[in-house]
């Protein structure tokens, strides 16, 4: 049996872009709800941080969205929409329906992963998943880190790695020293950016930085013991006990998608005041593009005014937005893949790592839903979400479908999923 709850606006998302829609929203008297499949508010670069005391944005954003009246739901991951205005999301133990006016989806990103024979080996860490594991109390001090792949991510990875006590042997980057120096020029005029590279490159002094590099192999016969590198026309190996290994992040956009969102380029298309196509429909941060805090916190205000019908006031953060929207669209030349990544996979590396599927299994076949069909690539439990964005640079192939439930759901679920009209059940007014 399902509980219902109702909501003027729901956001779903609680990163800070669903943090500041919700926010901004209840702030202005709409009963707002905001849902989180973790057990804490904060998303991806906040988790652990926005329930601390004290001045730092994170905690200033909790405290302003706890004194908002917005009703906070954790622990609870939306997974099908059976009708327009009304959710299915699943917690440990229960069913909810969500019935919403206005719907702000602020679903986030994860990272790219792409497979090199080696990459499933125990120690072989996406780098967020390393530092997300290392919060959540994973010894790091004294071990031996090598940091690879391309995005701003490696170097914020590196520094709180080296601060909690790891030893971080080199940080590769494939993107060349060109295109690294067109970005470092194009946030000359942003002081906060500024600012922030400064820290990095505090932090991470000393550290081998080696831009046009990349992993092609890890090495052991249990776990990781080395990992090759190549650099400068040759290859280097290094001994070490994890790889921090990320190629930039991919928004998260399979909800918005199942909804019928448009997508353009991998990101959800957003009018300025964060409108998708779907009337009453909006959407904010990374699923509009891969684009940093400033844009998440703007896009995220500005979606929630927008919903709650501030347009005037949500207008007022328009150039943050623009601006922001500069620092993204630099962001996206500046790690694009280069080519030489797809010689990456051996025909018998492992591409789909739920169902085992080899890459010389995947080159057969000539689209996604065909490898689907033929494989099972994609239809293991993550459902996708890492081979997918692999094989769209690999093979080239356009990810154009996807399926209710959009994370694994209970058979219970799956079962209020087929047969919606059972989910009458008792009833809780949200944002009281
Ligand atoms: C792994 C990782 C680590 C990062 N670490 C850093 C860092 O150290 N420093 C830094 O500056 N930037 C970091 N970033 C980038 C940072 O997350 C972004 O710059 C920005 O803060 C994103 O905000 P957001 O609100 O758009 O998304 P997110 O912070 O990703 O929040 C989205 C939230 O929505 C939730 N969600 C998604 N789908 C559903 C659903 N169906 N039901 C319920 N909940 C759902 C997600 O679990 C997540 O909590 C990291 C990104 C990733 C992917």
């Amino acid at each position: 049996m399902a509980l219902t709850q109702r909501f003027d606006i729901l956001v779903v998302g609680g990163g800070p872009a669903g943090m500041a829609a919700a926010a901004r929203a209840a702030e202005c008297g709409a009963r707002v709800g905001i849902v989180d499949d973790n057990p804490k508010l904060g998303g991806q670069i906040w988790r652990g941080e926005s329930d601390q005391q004290g001045k730092s944005e994170a905690a200033q954003w909790a405290d302003r969205l706890d004194r908002s009246g917005a009703t906070k739901l954790c622990g609870i991951r939306v997974f099908h929409q059976p009708q327009a205005g009304i959710l299915l999301a699943e917690g440990d133990d229960d069913l909810k329906e969500l019935c919403y006016e206005k719907l702000i989806l602020a679903t986030g990103a994860r990272e790219r992963f792409l497979p090199f024979p080696g990459w499933t080996l125990p120690n072989v860490m996406g780098a967020g998943g390393l530092q997300a594991m290392v919060k959540s109390g994973l010894p790091i001090r004294g071990k031996r880190v090598v940091v690879a792949g391309t995005g701003p991510l490696l170097l914020a990875v590196a520094a709180y790695l080296r601060k909690h006590g790891a030893e971080i042997l080199m940080i590769c980057e494939q993107a060349s020293w060109g295109s690294l120096a067109a970005f470092a020029v194009s946030i000359a005029g942003q002081p906060r950016k500024i600012s922030q590279a400064l820290q990095l490159k505090r932090d991470l002094a000393g550290v081998p930085f080696i831009p046009k590099s990349w992993p092609v192999a890890a090495h052991g016969p249990r776990t990781l013991e080395k990992v090759t590198i190549a650099l400068a026309g040759r290859t280097e190996t290094l001994s070490c006990d994890y790889l921090a290994c990320g190629f930039h992040l991919v928004p998260n956009i399979e909800l918005p998608i199942l909804l019928g969102c448009q997508v353009r380029n991998g990101c959800v298309s957003v009018d300025e005041l964060q409108r998708t196509n779907l009337p009453n429909i909006f959407c904010a941060g990374e699923p509009t593009g891969i684009g940093g805090l400033e844009l998440a916190l703007a896009e995220g205000q500005i979606a929630g005014l927008a919903a709650a019908n501030r347009t005037s006031t949500a207008r007022g953060l328009f150039r943050q937005q623009k601006r922001a929207r500069r620092f993204a669209r630099g962001l996206d030349r500046t790690f694009q893949l280069r080519p030489e990544l797809r010689t990456l996979p051996q025909l018998e590396t492992i591409v789909c790592r739920c169902e085992d599927v080899p890459y010389s299994r995947l080159r057969q076949h000539s689209s996604w839903r065909v490898a689907k069909l033929q494989s099972r690539c994609g239809m293991g439990p993550c459902q996708g979400r890492i081979c997918g964005p692999a094989t769209q640079f690999l093979l080239k192939w356009n990810l154009d479908s996807v399926r209710p439930p959009v994370f694994p759901a209970r058979v219970e679920s799956l079962a209020a999923m087929t047969d919606h009209s059972e989910l009458v059940g008792s009833e809780v007014t949200g944002g009281q």
